[in-house]
């Protein structure tokens, strides 16, 4: 027992856990197994070198290399404290950047997380110099000014093509789905939403009276708050209501909003089910498969996103890109003749059309399909395979394209005995000739040639990648903010650190590797 209390030394503690804890082989006649004591009641403190935290091809050195390239006296203005001033300094705004940046990059969309890994994670701590950052400064820092955001996220693009590393030749277009900070139980006709937001304004009145303090002031501030803004979510709801009803004027079914998220819309999913979210573009450049535009849109479809990828890869790169190739979800005539007079070189699928289904289901016979009508150009008809003609009665100008509509006359079909077979729910018998606008014919045409067909292939290898990086490296599989404006800052950083990401890849890395 002596020699034993001499091991313990002072810690008589540690010696009686030993003693309670079970001994292996204590009631066989194998000796006892001896194992290393786990101490949990000392003190330590030991020395860092905070530069050894992270190596020397830590991702966070590049980060920060990366961040102190840029100009952020942007992002400076709300900042009061002076050199030589009262008051207690602010965080440096490169510092805040640096940090979200790589809480991203390590698949990190939390203020309160980040916070919590300044505290621990060797990277944060060398970026923070192991100083800690509360979660309301970072979560301030994150949505303080979109343009301001912008203009960083432009600011890299420039540093990257000065490497080399952006040629806006060909850039490749794709739309992602992410989820919305809202779910499907929170959307709500507007008979409901005007109860509730009438619910919520009288709560924010009856806060007001000293009866209803019923527990500290700062408890009571934060339920008030919270109330404000639920007001002011159900208002925004109303007002987006009106927004909705106005974009599908056709719908039949009352229309509806997010009483949690009112700028979130519900939207098909690629597993095939529906959830609110929001339609991010991407716009990712051929050559190194840098983004090179991001937006965040309220768009179900990408059918009318074109001019938007257009427009702000230009804004972003002071180019026009040469060359937009999207997948089908973006063609439609419109679309070809937008990007034909903008001078874009517009690379996509060209949608088939197969009348056969709709006539099978009129009940037409497969010898009486348009095929089988032959067009005479000089006189402008048709002679259907009965030697009727048909003569033009009607021209429609439509998006990209013309349609001129053909009937037969009334009688000859009345007394044709294949009626039934060529017109059997519509008689007399009407035939539709659509004519492309050279626009759209160039573009069917330059469809057809290998060298379009090559380039069209290599479209989801570019295209795809980034949105699939930032959900799955990122983890940015659902927003962690609400509404359009901070939804697209939170796509902003996660673009951001993927463009730093390939940065590193592609130029930091080999230039460490070579100078080592
Ligand atoms: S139904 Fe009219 S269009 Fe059809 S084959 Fe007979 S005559 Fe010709």
């Amino acid at each position: 027992m002596a020699e034993t209390l001499e091991l313990y030394g002072d810690n008589l503690e540690a010696f009686r856990r030993e003693e309670t804890e079970p001994k292996v082989g204590e009631s066989g006649n194998a000796a006892v197994k001896r194992f290393r004591v786990i101490n949990r009641s000392q003190v330590m403190i030991r020395p860092v070198d905070v530069e050894k935290l992270v190596e020397e091809d830590h991702p966070v050195r590049a980060i920060w290399a990366m961040v102190c390239q840029l100009d952020l006296s942007r992002f400076e203005k709300d900042i009061k404290v002076v050199e030589g001033g009262k008051g207690r300094s602010s965080y440096n705004p490169r510092l805040l950047a640096a940090l979200w940046i790589y809480a991203y990059s390590e698949g990190v969309n939390s203020a309160r997380e980040l916070s919590r890994m300044c505290a621990y994670e060797p990277g944060c701590q060398w970026l923070t110099g192991m100083e800690e950052v509360n979660y309301h400064t970072l979560a301030d820092f994150r949505i303080q000014d979109k343009e301001v955001q912008d203009d960083l996220f432009i600011q890299v693009l420039g540093r990257l093509s000065a490497e080399g590393l952006t040629d806006i030749k060909r850039v490749m277009q794709d739309g992602t789905k992410i989820r919305a900070q809202a779910s499907g139980n929170s959307f709500r006709r507007e008979d409901t939403l005007r109860e509730h937001l009438k619910l919520a304004t009288e709560q924010i009145e009856t806060m007001g009276s000293p009866d209803s303090e019923d527990s500290s002031q700062r408890v009571t501030k934060a339920k008030q708050r919270a109330a404000r803004e639920r007001k002011q979510r159900l208002e925004q709801a109303l007002e987006e209501l009106k927004k909705f009803e106005h974009e599908h004027k056709e719908s039949k079914k009352a229309p509806r909003v997010s009483e949690s998220d009112p700028e979130a819309r519900v939207m098909k999913q690629p597993d095939g089910g529906f959830a609110p979210s929001y339609n991010v573009q991407i716009c990712t450049e051929a050559s190194h498969k840098i983004i090179v535009a991001v937006e965040t849109t309220q768009a179900g479809t990408d059918y009318d996103q074109l001019a938007n990828g257009i427009d702000r890869v230009q804004a972003n790169t002071g180019q026009l890109p040469q060359q937009m190739v999207n997948d089908g979800g973006y063609i439609k005539n419109a679309n070809i003749e937008l990007a034909q007079q903008r001078g874009v070189d517009l690379i996509g699928p060209v949608a088939e059309n197969h009348p056969e289904a709709s006539l099978e289901k009129r009940g037409v016979l497969p010898d009486f399909y348009p095929d089988k009508f032959r067009y005479d150009a000089d006189r402008d008809t048709f002679t259907c395979p009965t030697g009727k003609t048909l003569t033009l009665k009607r021209t429609d100008p439509c998006e990209g394209r013309t349609e001129y509509h053909y009937r037969a006359k009334a009688s000859d079909c009345a007394n044709c005995p294949f009626q039934n077979q060529c017109c059997p729910k519509r008689s007399p018998r009407w035939l539709l000739r659509k004519v492309d606008s050279p626009a759209v014919q160039a573009f069917r045409a330059k469809m057809q040639t290998e060298e379009a067909k090559q380039i069209y292939r290599t479209r989801a290898e570019v295209a795809e990648f980034p949105n699939g990086w930032i959900k799955e490296k990122l983890g940015l599989r659902r927003f962690r903010l609400r509404g359009l404006t901070k939804t697209g800052m939170e796509a902003l950083w996660a673009s951001l650190t993927y463009n730093i990401q390939q940065w590193i890849r592609l130029s930091w890395r080999p230039k460490l590797a070579a100078a080592a």
